[in-house]
């Protein structure tokens, strides 16, 4: 666990590839003291992701996939997933939105984009962030049902352990966590910490 302040050096060291420093990043909101503490590190995702990509290889072997992403936090796993799977595959894009500008707090759950895709005959997969009420997976993977897809899957980075009142649950799930708030590989607070390489617990003080 360690203070944003004392951040700094630390990223500057993950991210020393991309040279990228954002102080944006770091201090979303200037006079909430905030700390994060790394859960499931970048190594860990690969090579999960590697594991993963050699069961899809195997599932739609002689396919092709539709990857439908759920923008904007399954953008880290997108780019990592179809750089692992050797299945031909073309990508489309929905937007759903629960937290929006409220931050760590549950709003109203919006979806756009969904009348732009075709997926009749096609097999499907969807895949988001994070399944934490299930709220948002279940109402886009019913959404979707009714375009015919041939076949139609999940696959979510994490999933809370927290109790649900949805009957659904994805395909695959990579990680399973405790219910905390987590940022980085694409999930954000209010649009900020998208590009940490791992996952973290994000813990606010005054929020
Ligand atoms: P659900 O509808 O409650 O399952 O929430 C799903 C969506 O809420 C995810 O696609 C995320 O965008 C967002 N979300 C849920 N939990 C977290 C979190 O801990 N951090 C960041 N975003 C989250
Ligand atoms: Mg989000």
């Amino acid at each position: 666990m360690r203070n944003v302040g004392s951040f700094t050096s630390e990223l500057t060291e993950l991210k020393r590839d991309k040279k990228i420093m954002s102080e944006a990043l770091l201090t979303p909101t200037k006079n909430i003291a905030a700390q994060l503490e790394l859960l499931i590190s970048e190594q860990s995702i690969i090579s999960k992701i590697a594991e993963i990509a050699d069961r899809l290889n195997s599932e739609y072997r002689d396919k092709e996939l539709t990857i439908v992403m759920i923008m904007k936090g399954a953008i880290c796993l997108v780019a990592d997933l179809i750089r692992h799977i050797q299945i031909p595959c073309s990508i489309e894009f929905i937007q759903a939105s629960s937290y929006g500008a409220r931050g760590a707090k549950r709003g109203e759950l919006t979806i756009f984009g969904l009348e732009n895709i075709q997926l009749a005959k096609k097999h499907v997969l969807v895949v988001d962030d994070i399944f934490d009420s299930g709220a948002t997976l279940s109402e886009v993977m019913n959404r979707l049902k009714v375009q015919d897809p041939k076949s139609l899957k999940s696959l979510v980075l994490l999933s809370k352990k927290v109790p649900r009142k949805t009957e659904y649950n994805p395909d695959y799930v990579l990680f399973e966590i405790e219910d905390r708030f987590v940022v980085g590989y694409g999930l954000d607070y209010k649009e900020h910490y998208r590009g940490l390489p791992g996952v973290y617990a994000l813990m606010m003080e005054n929020a």
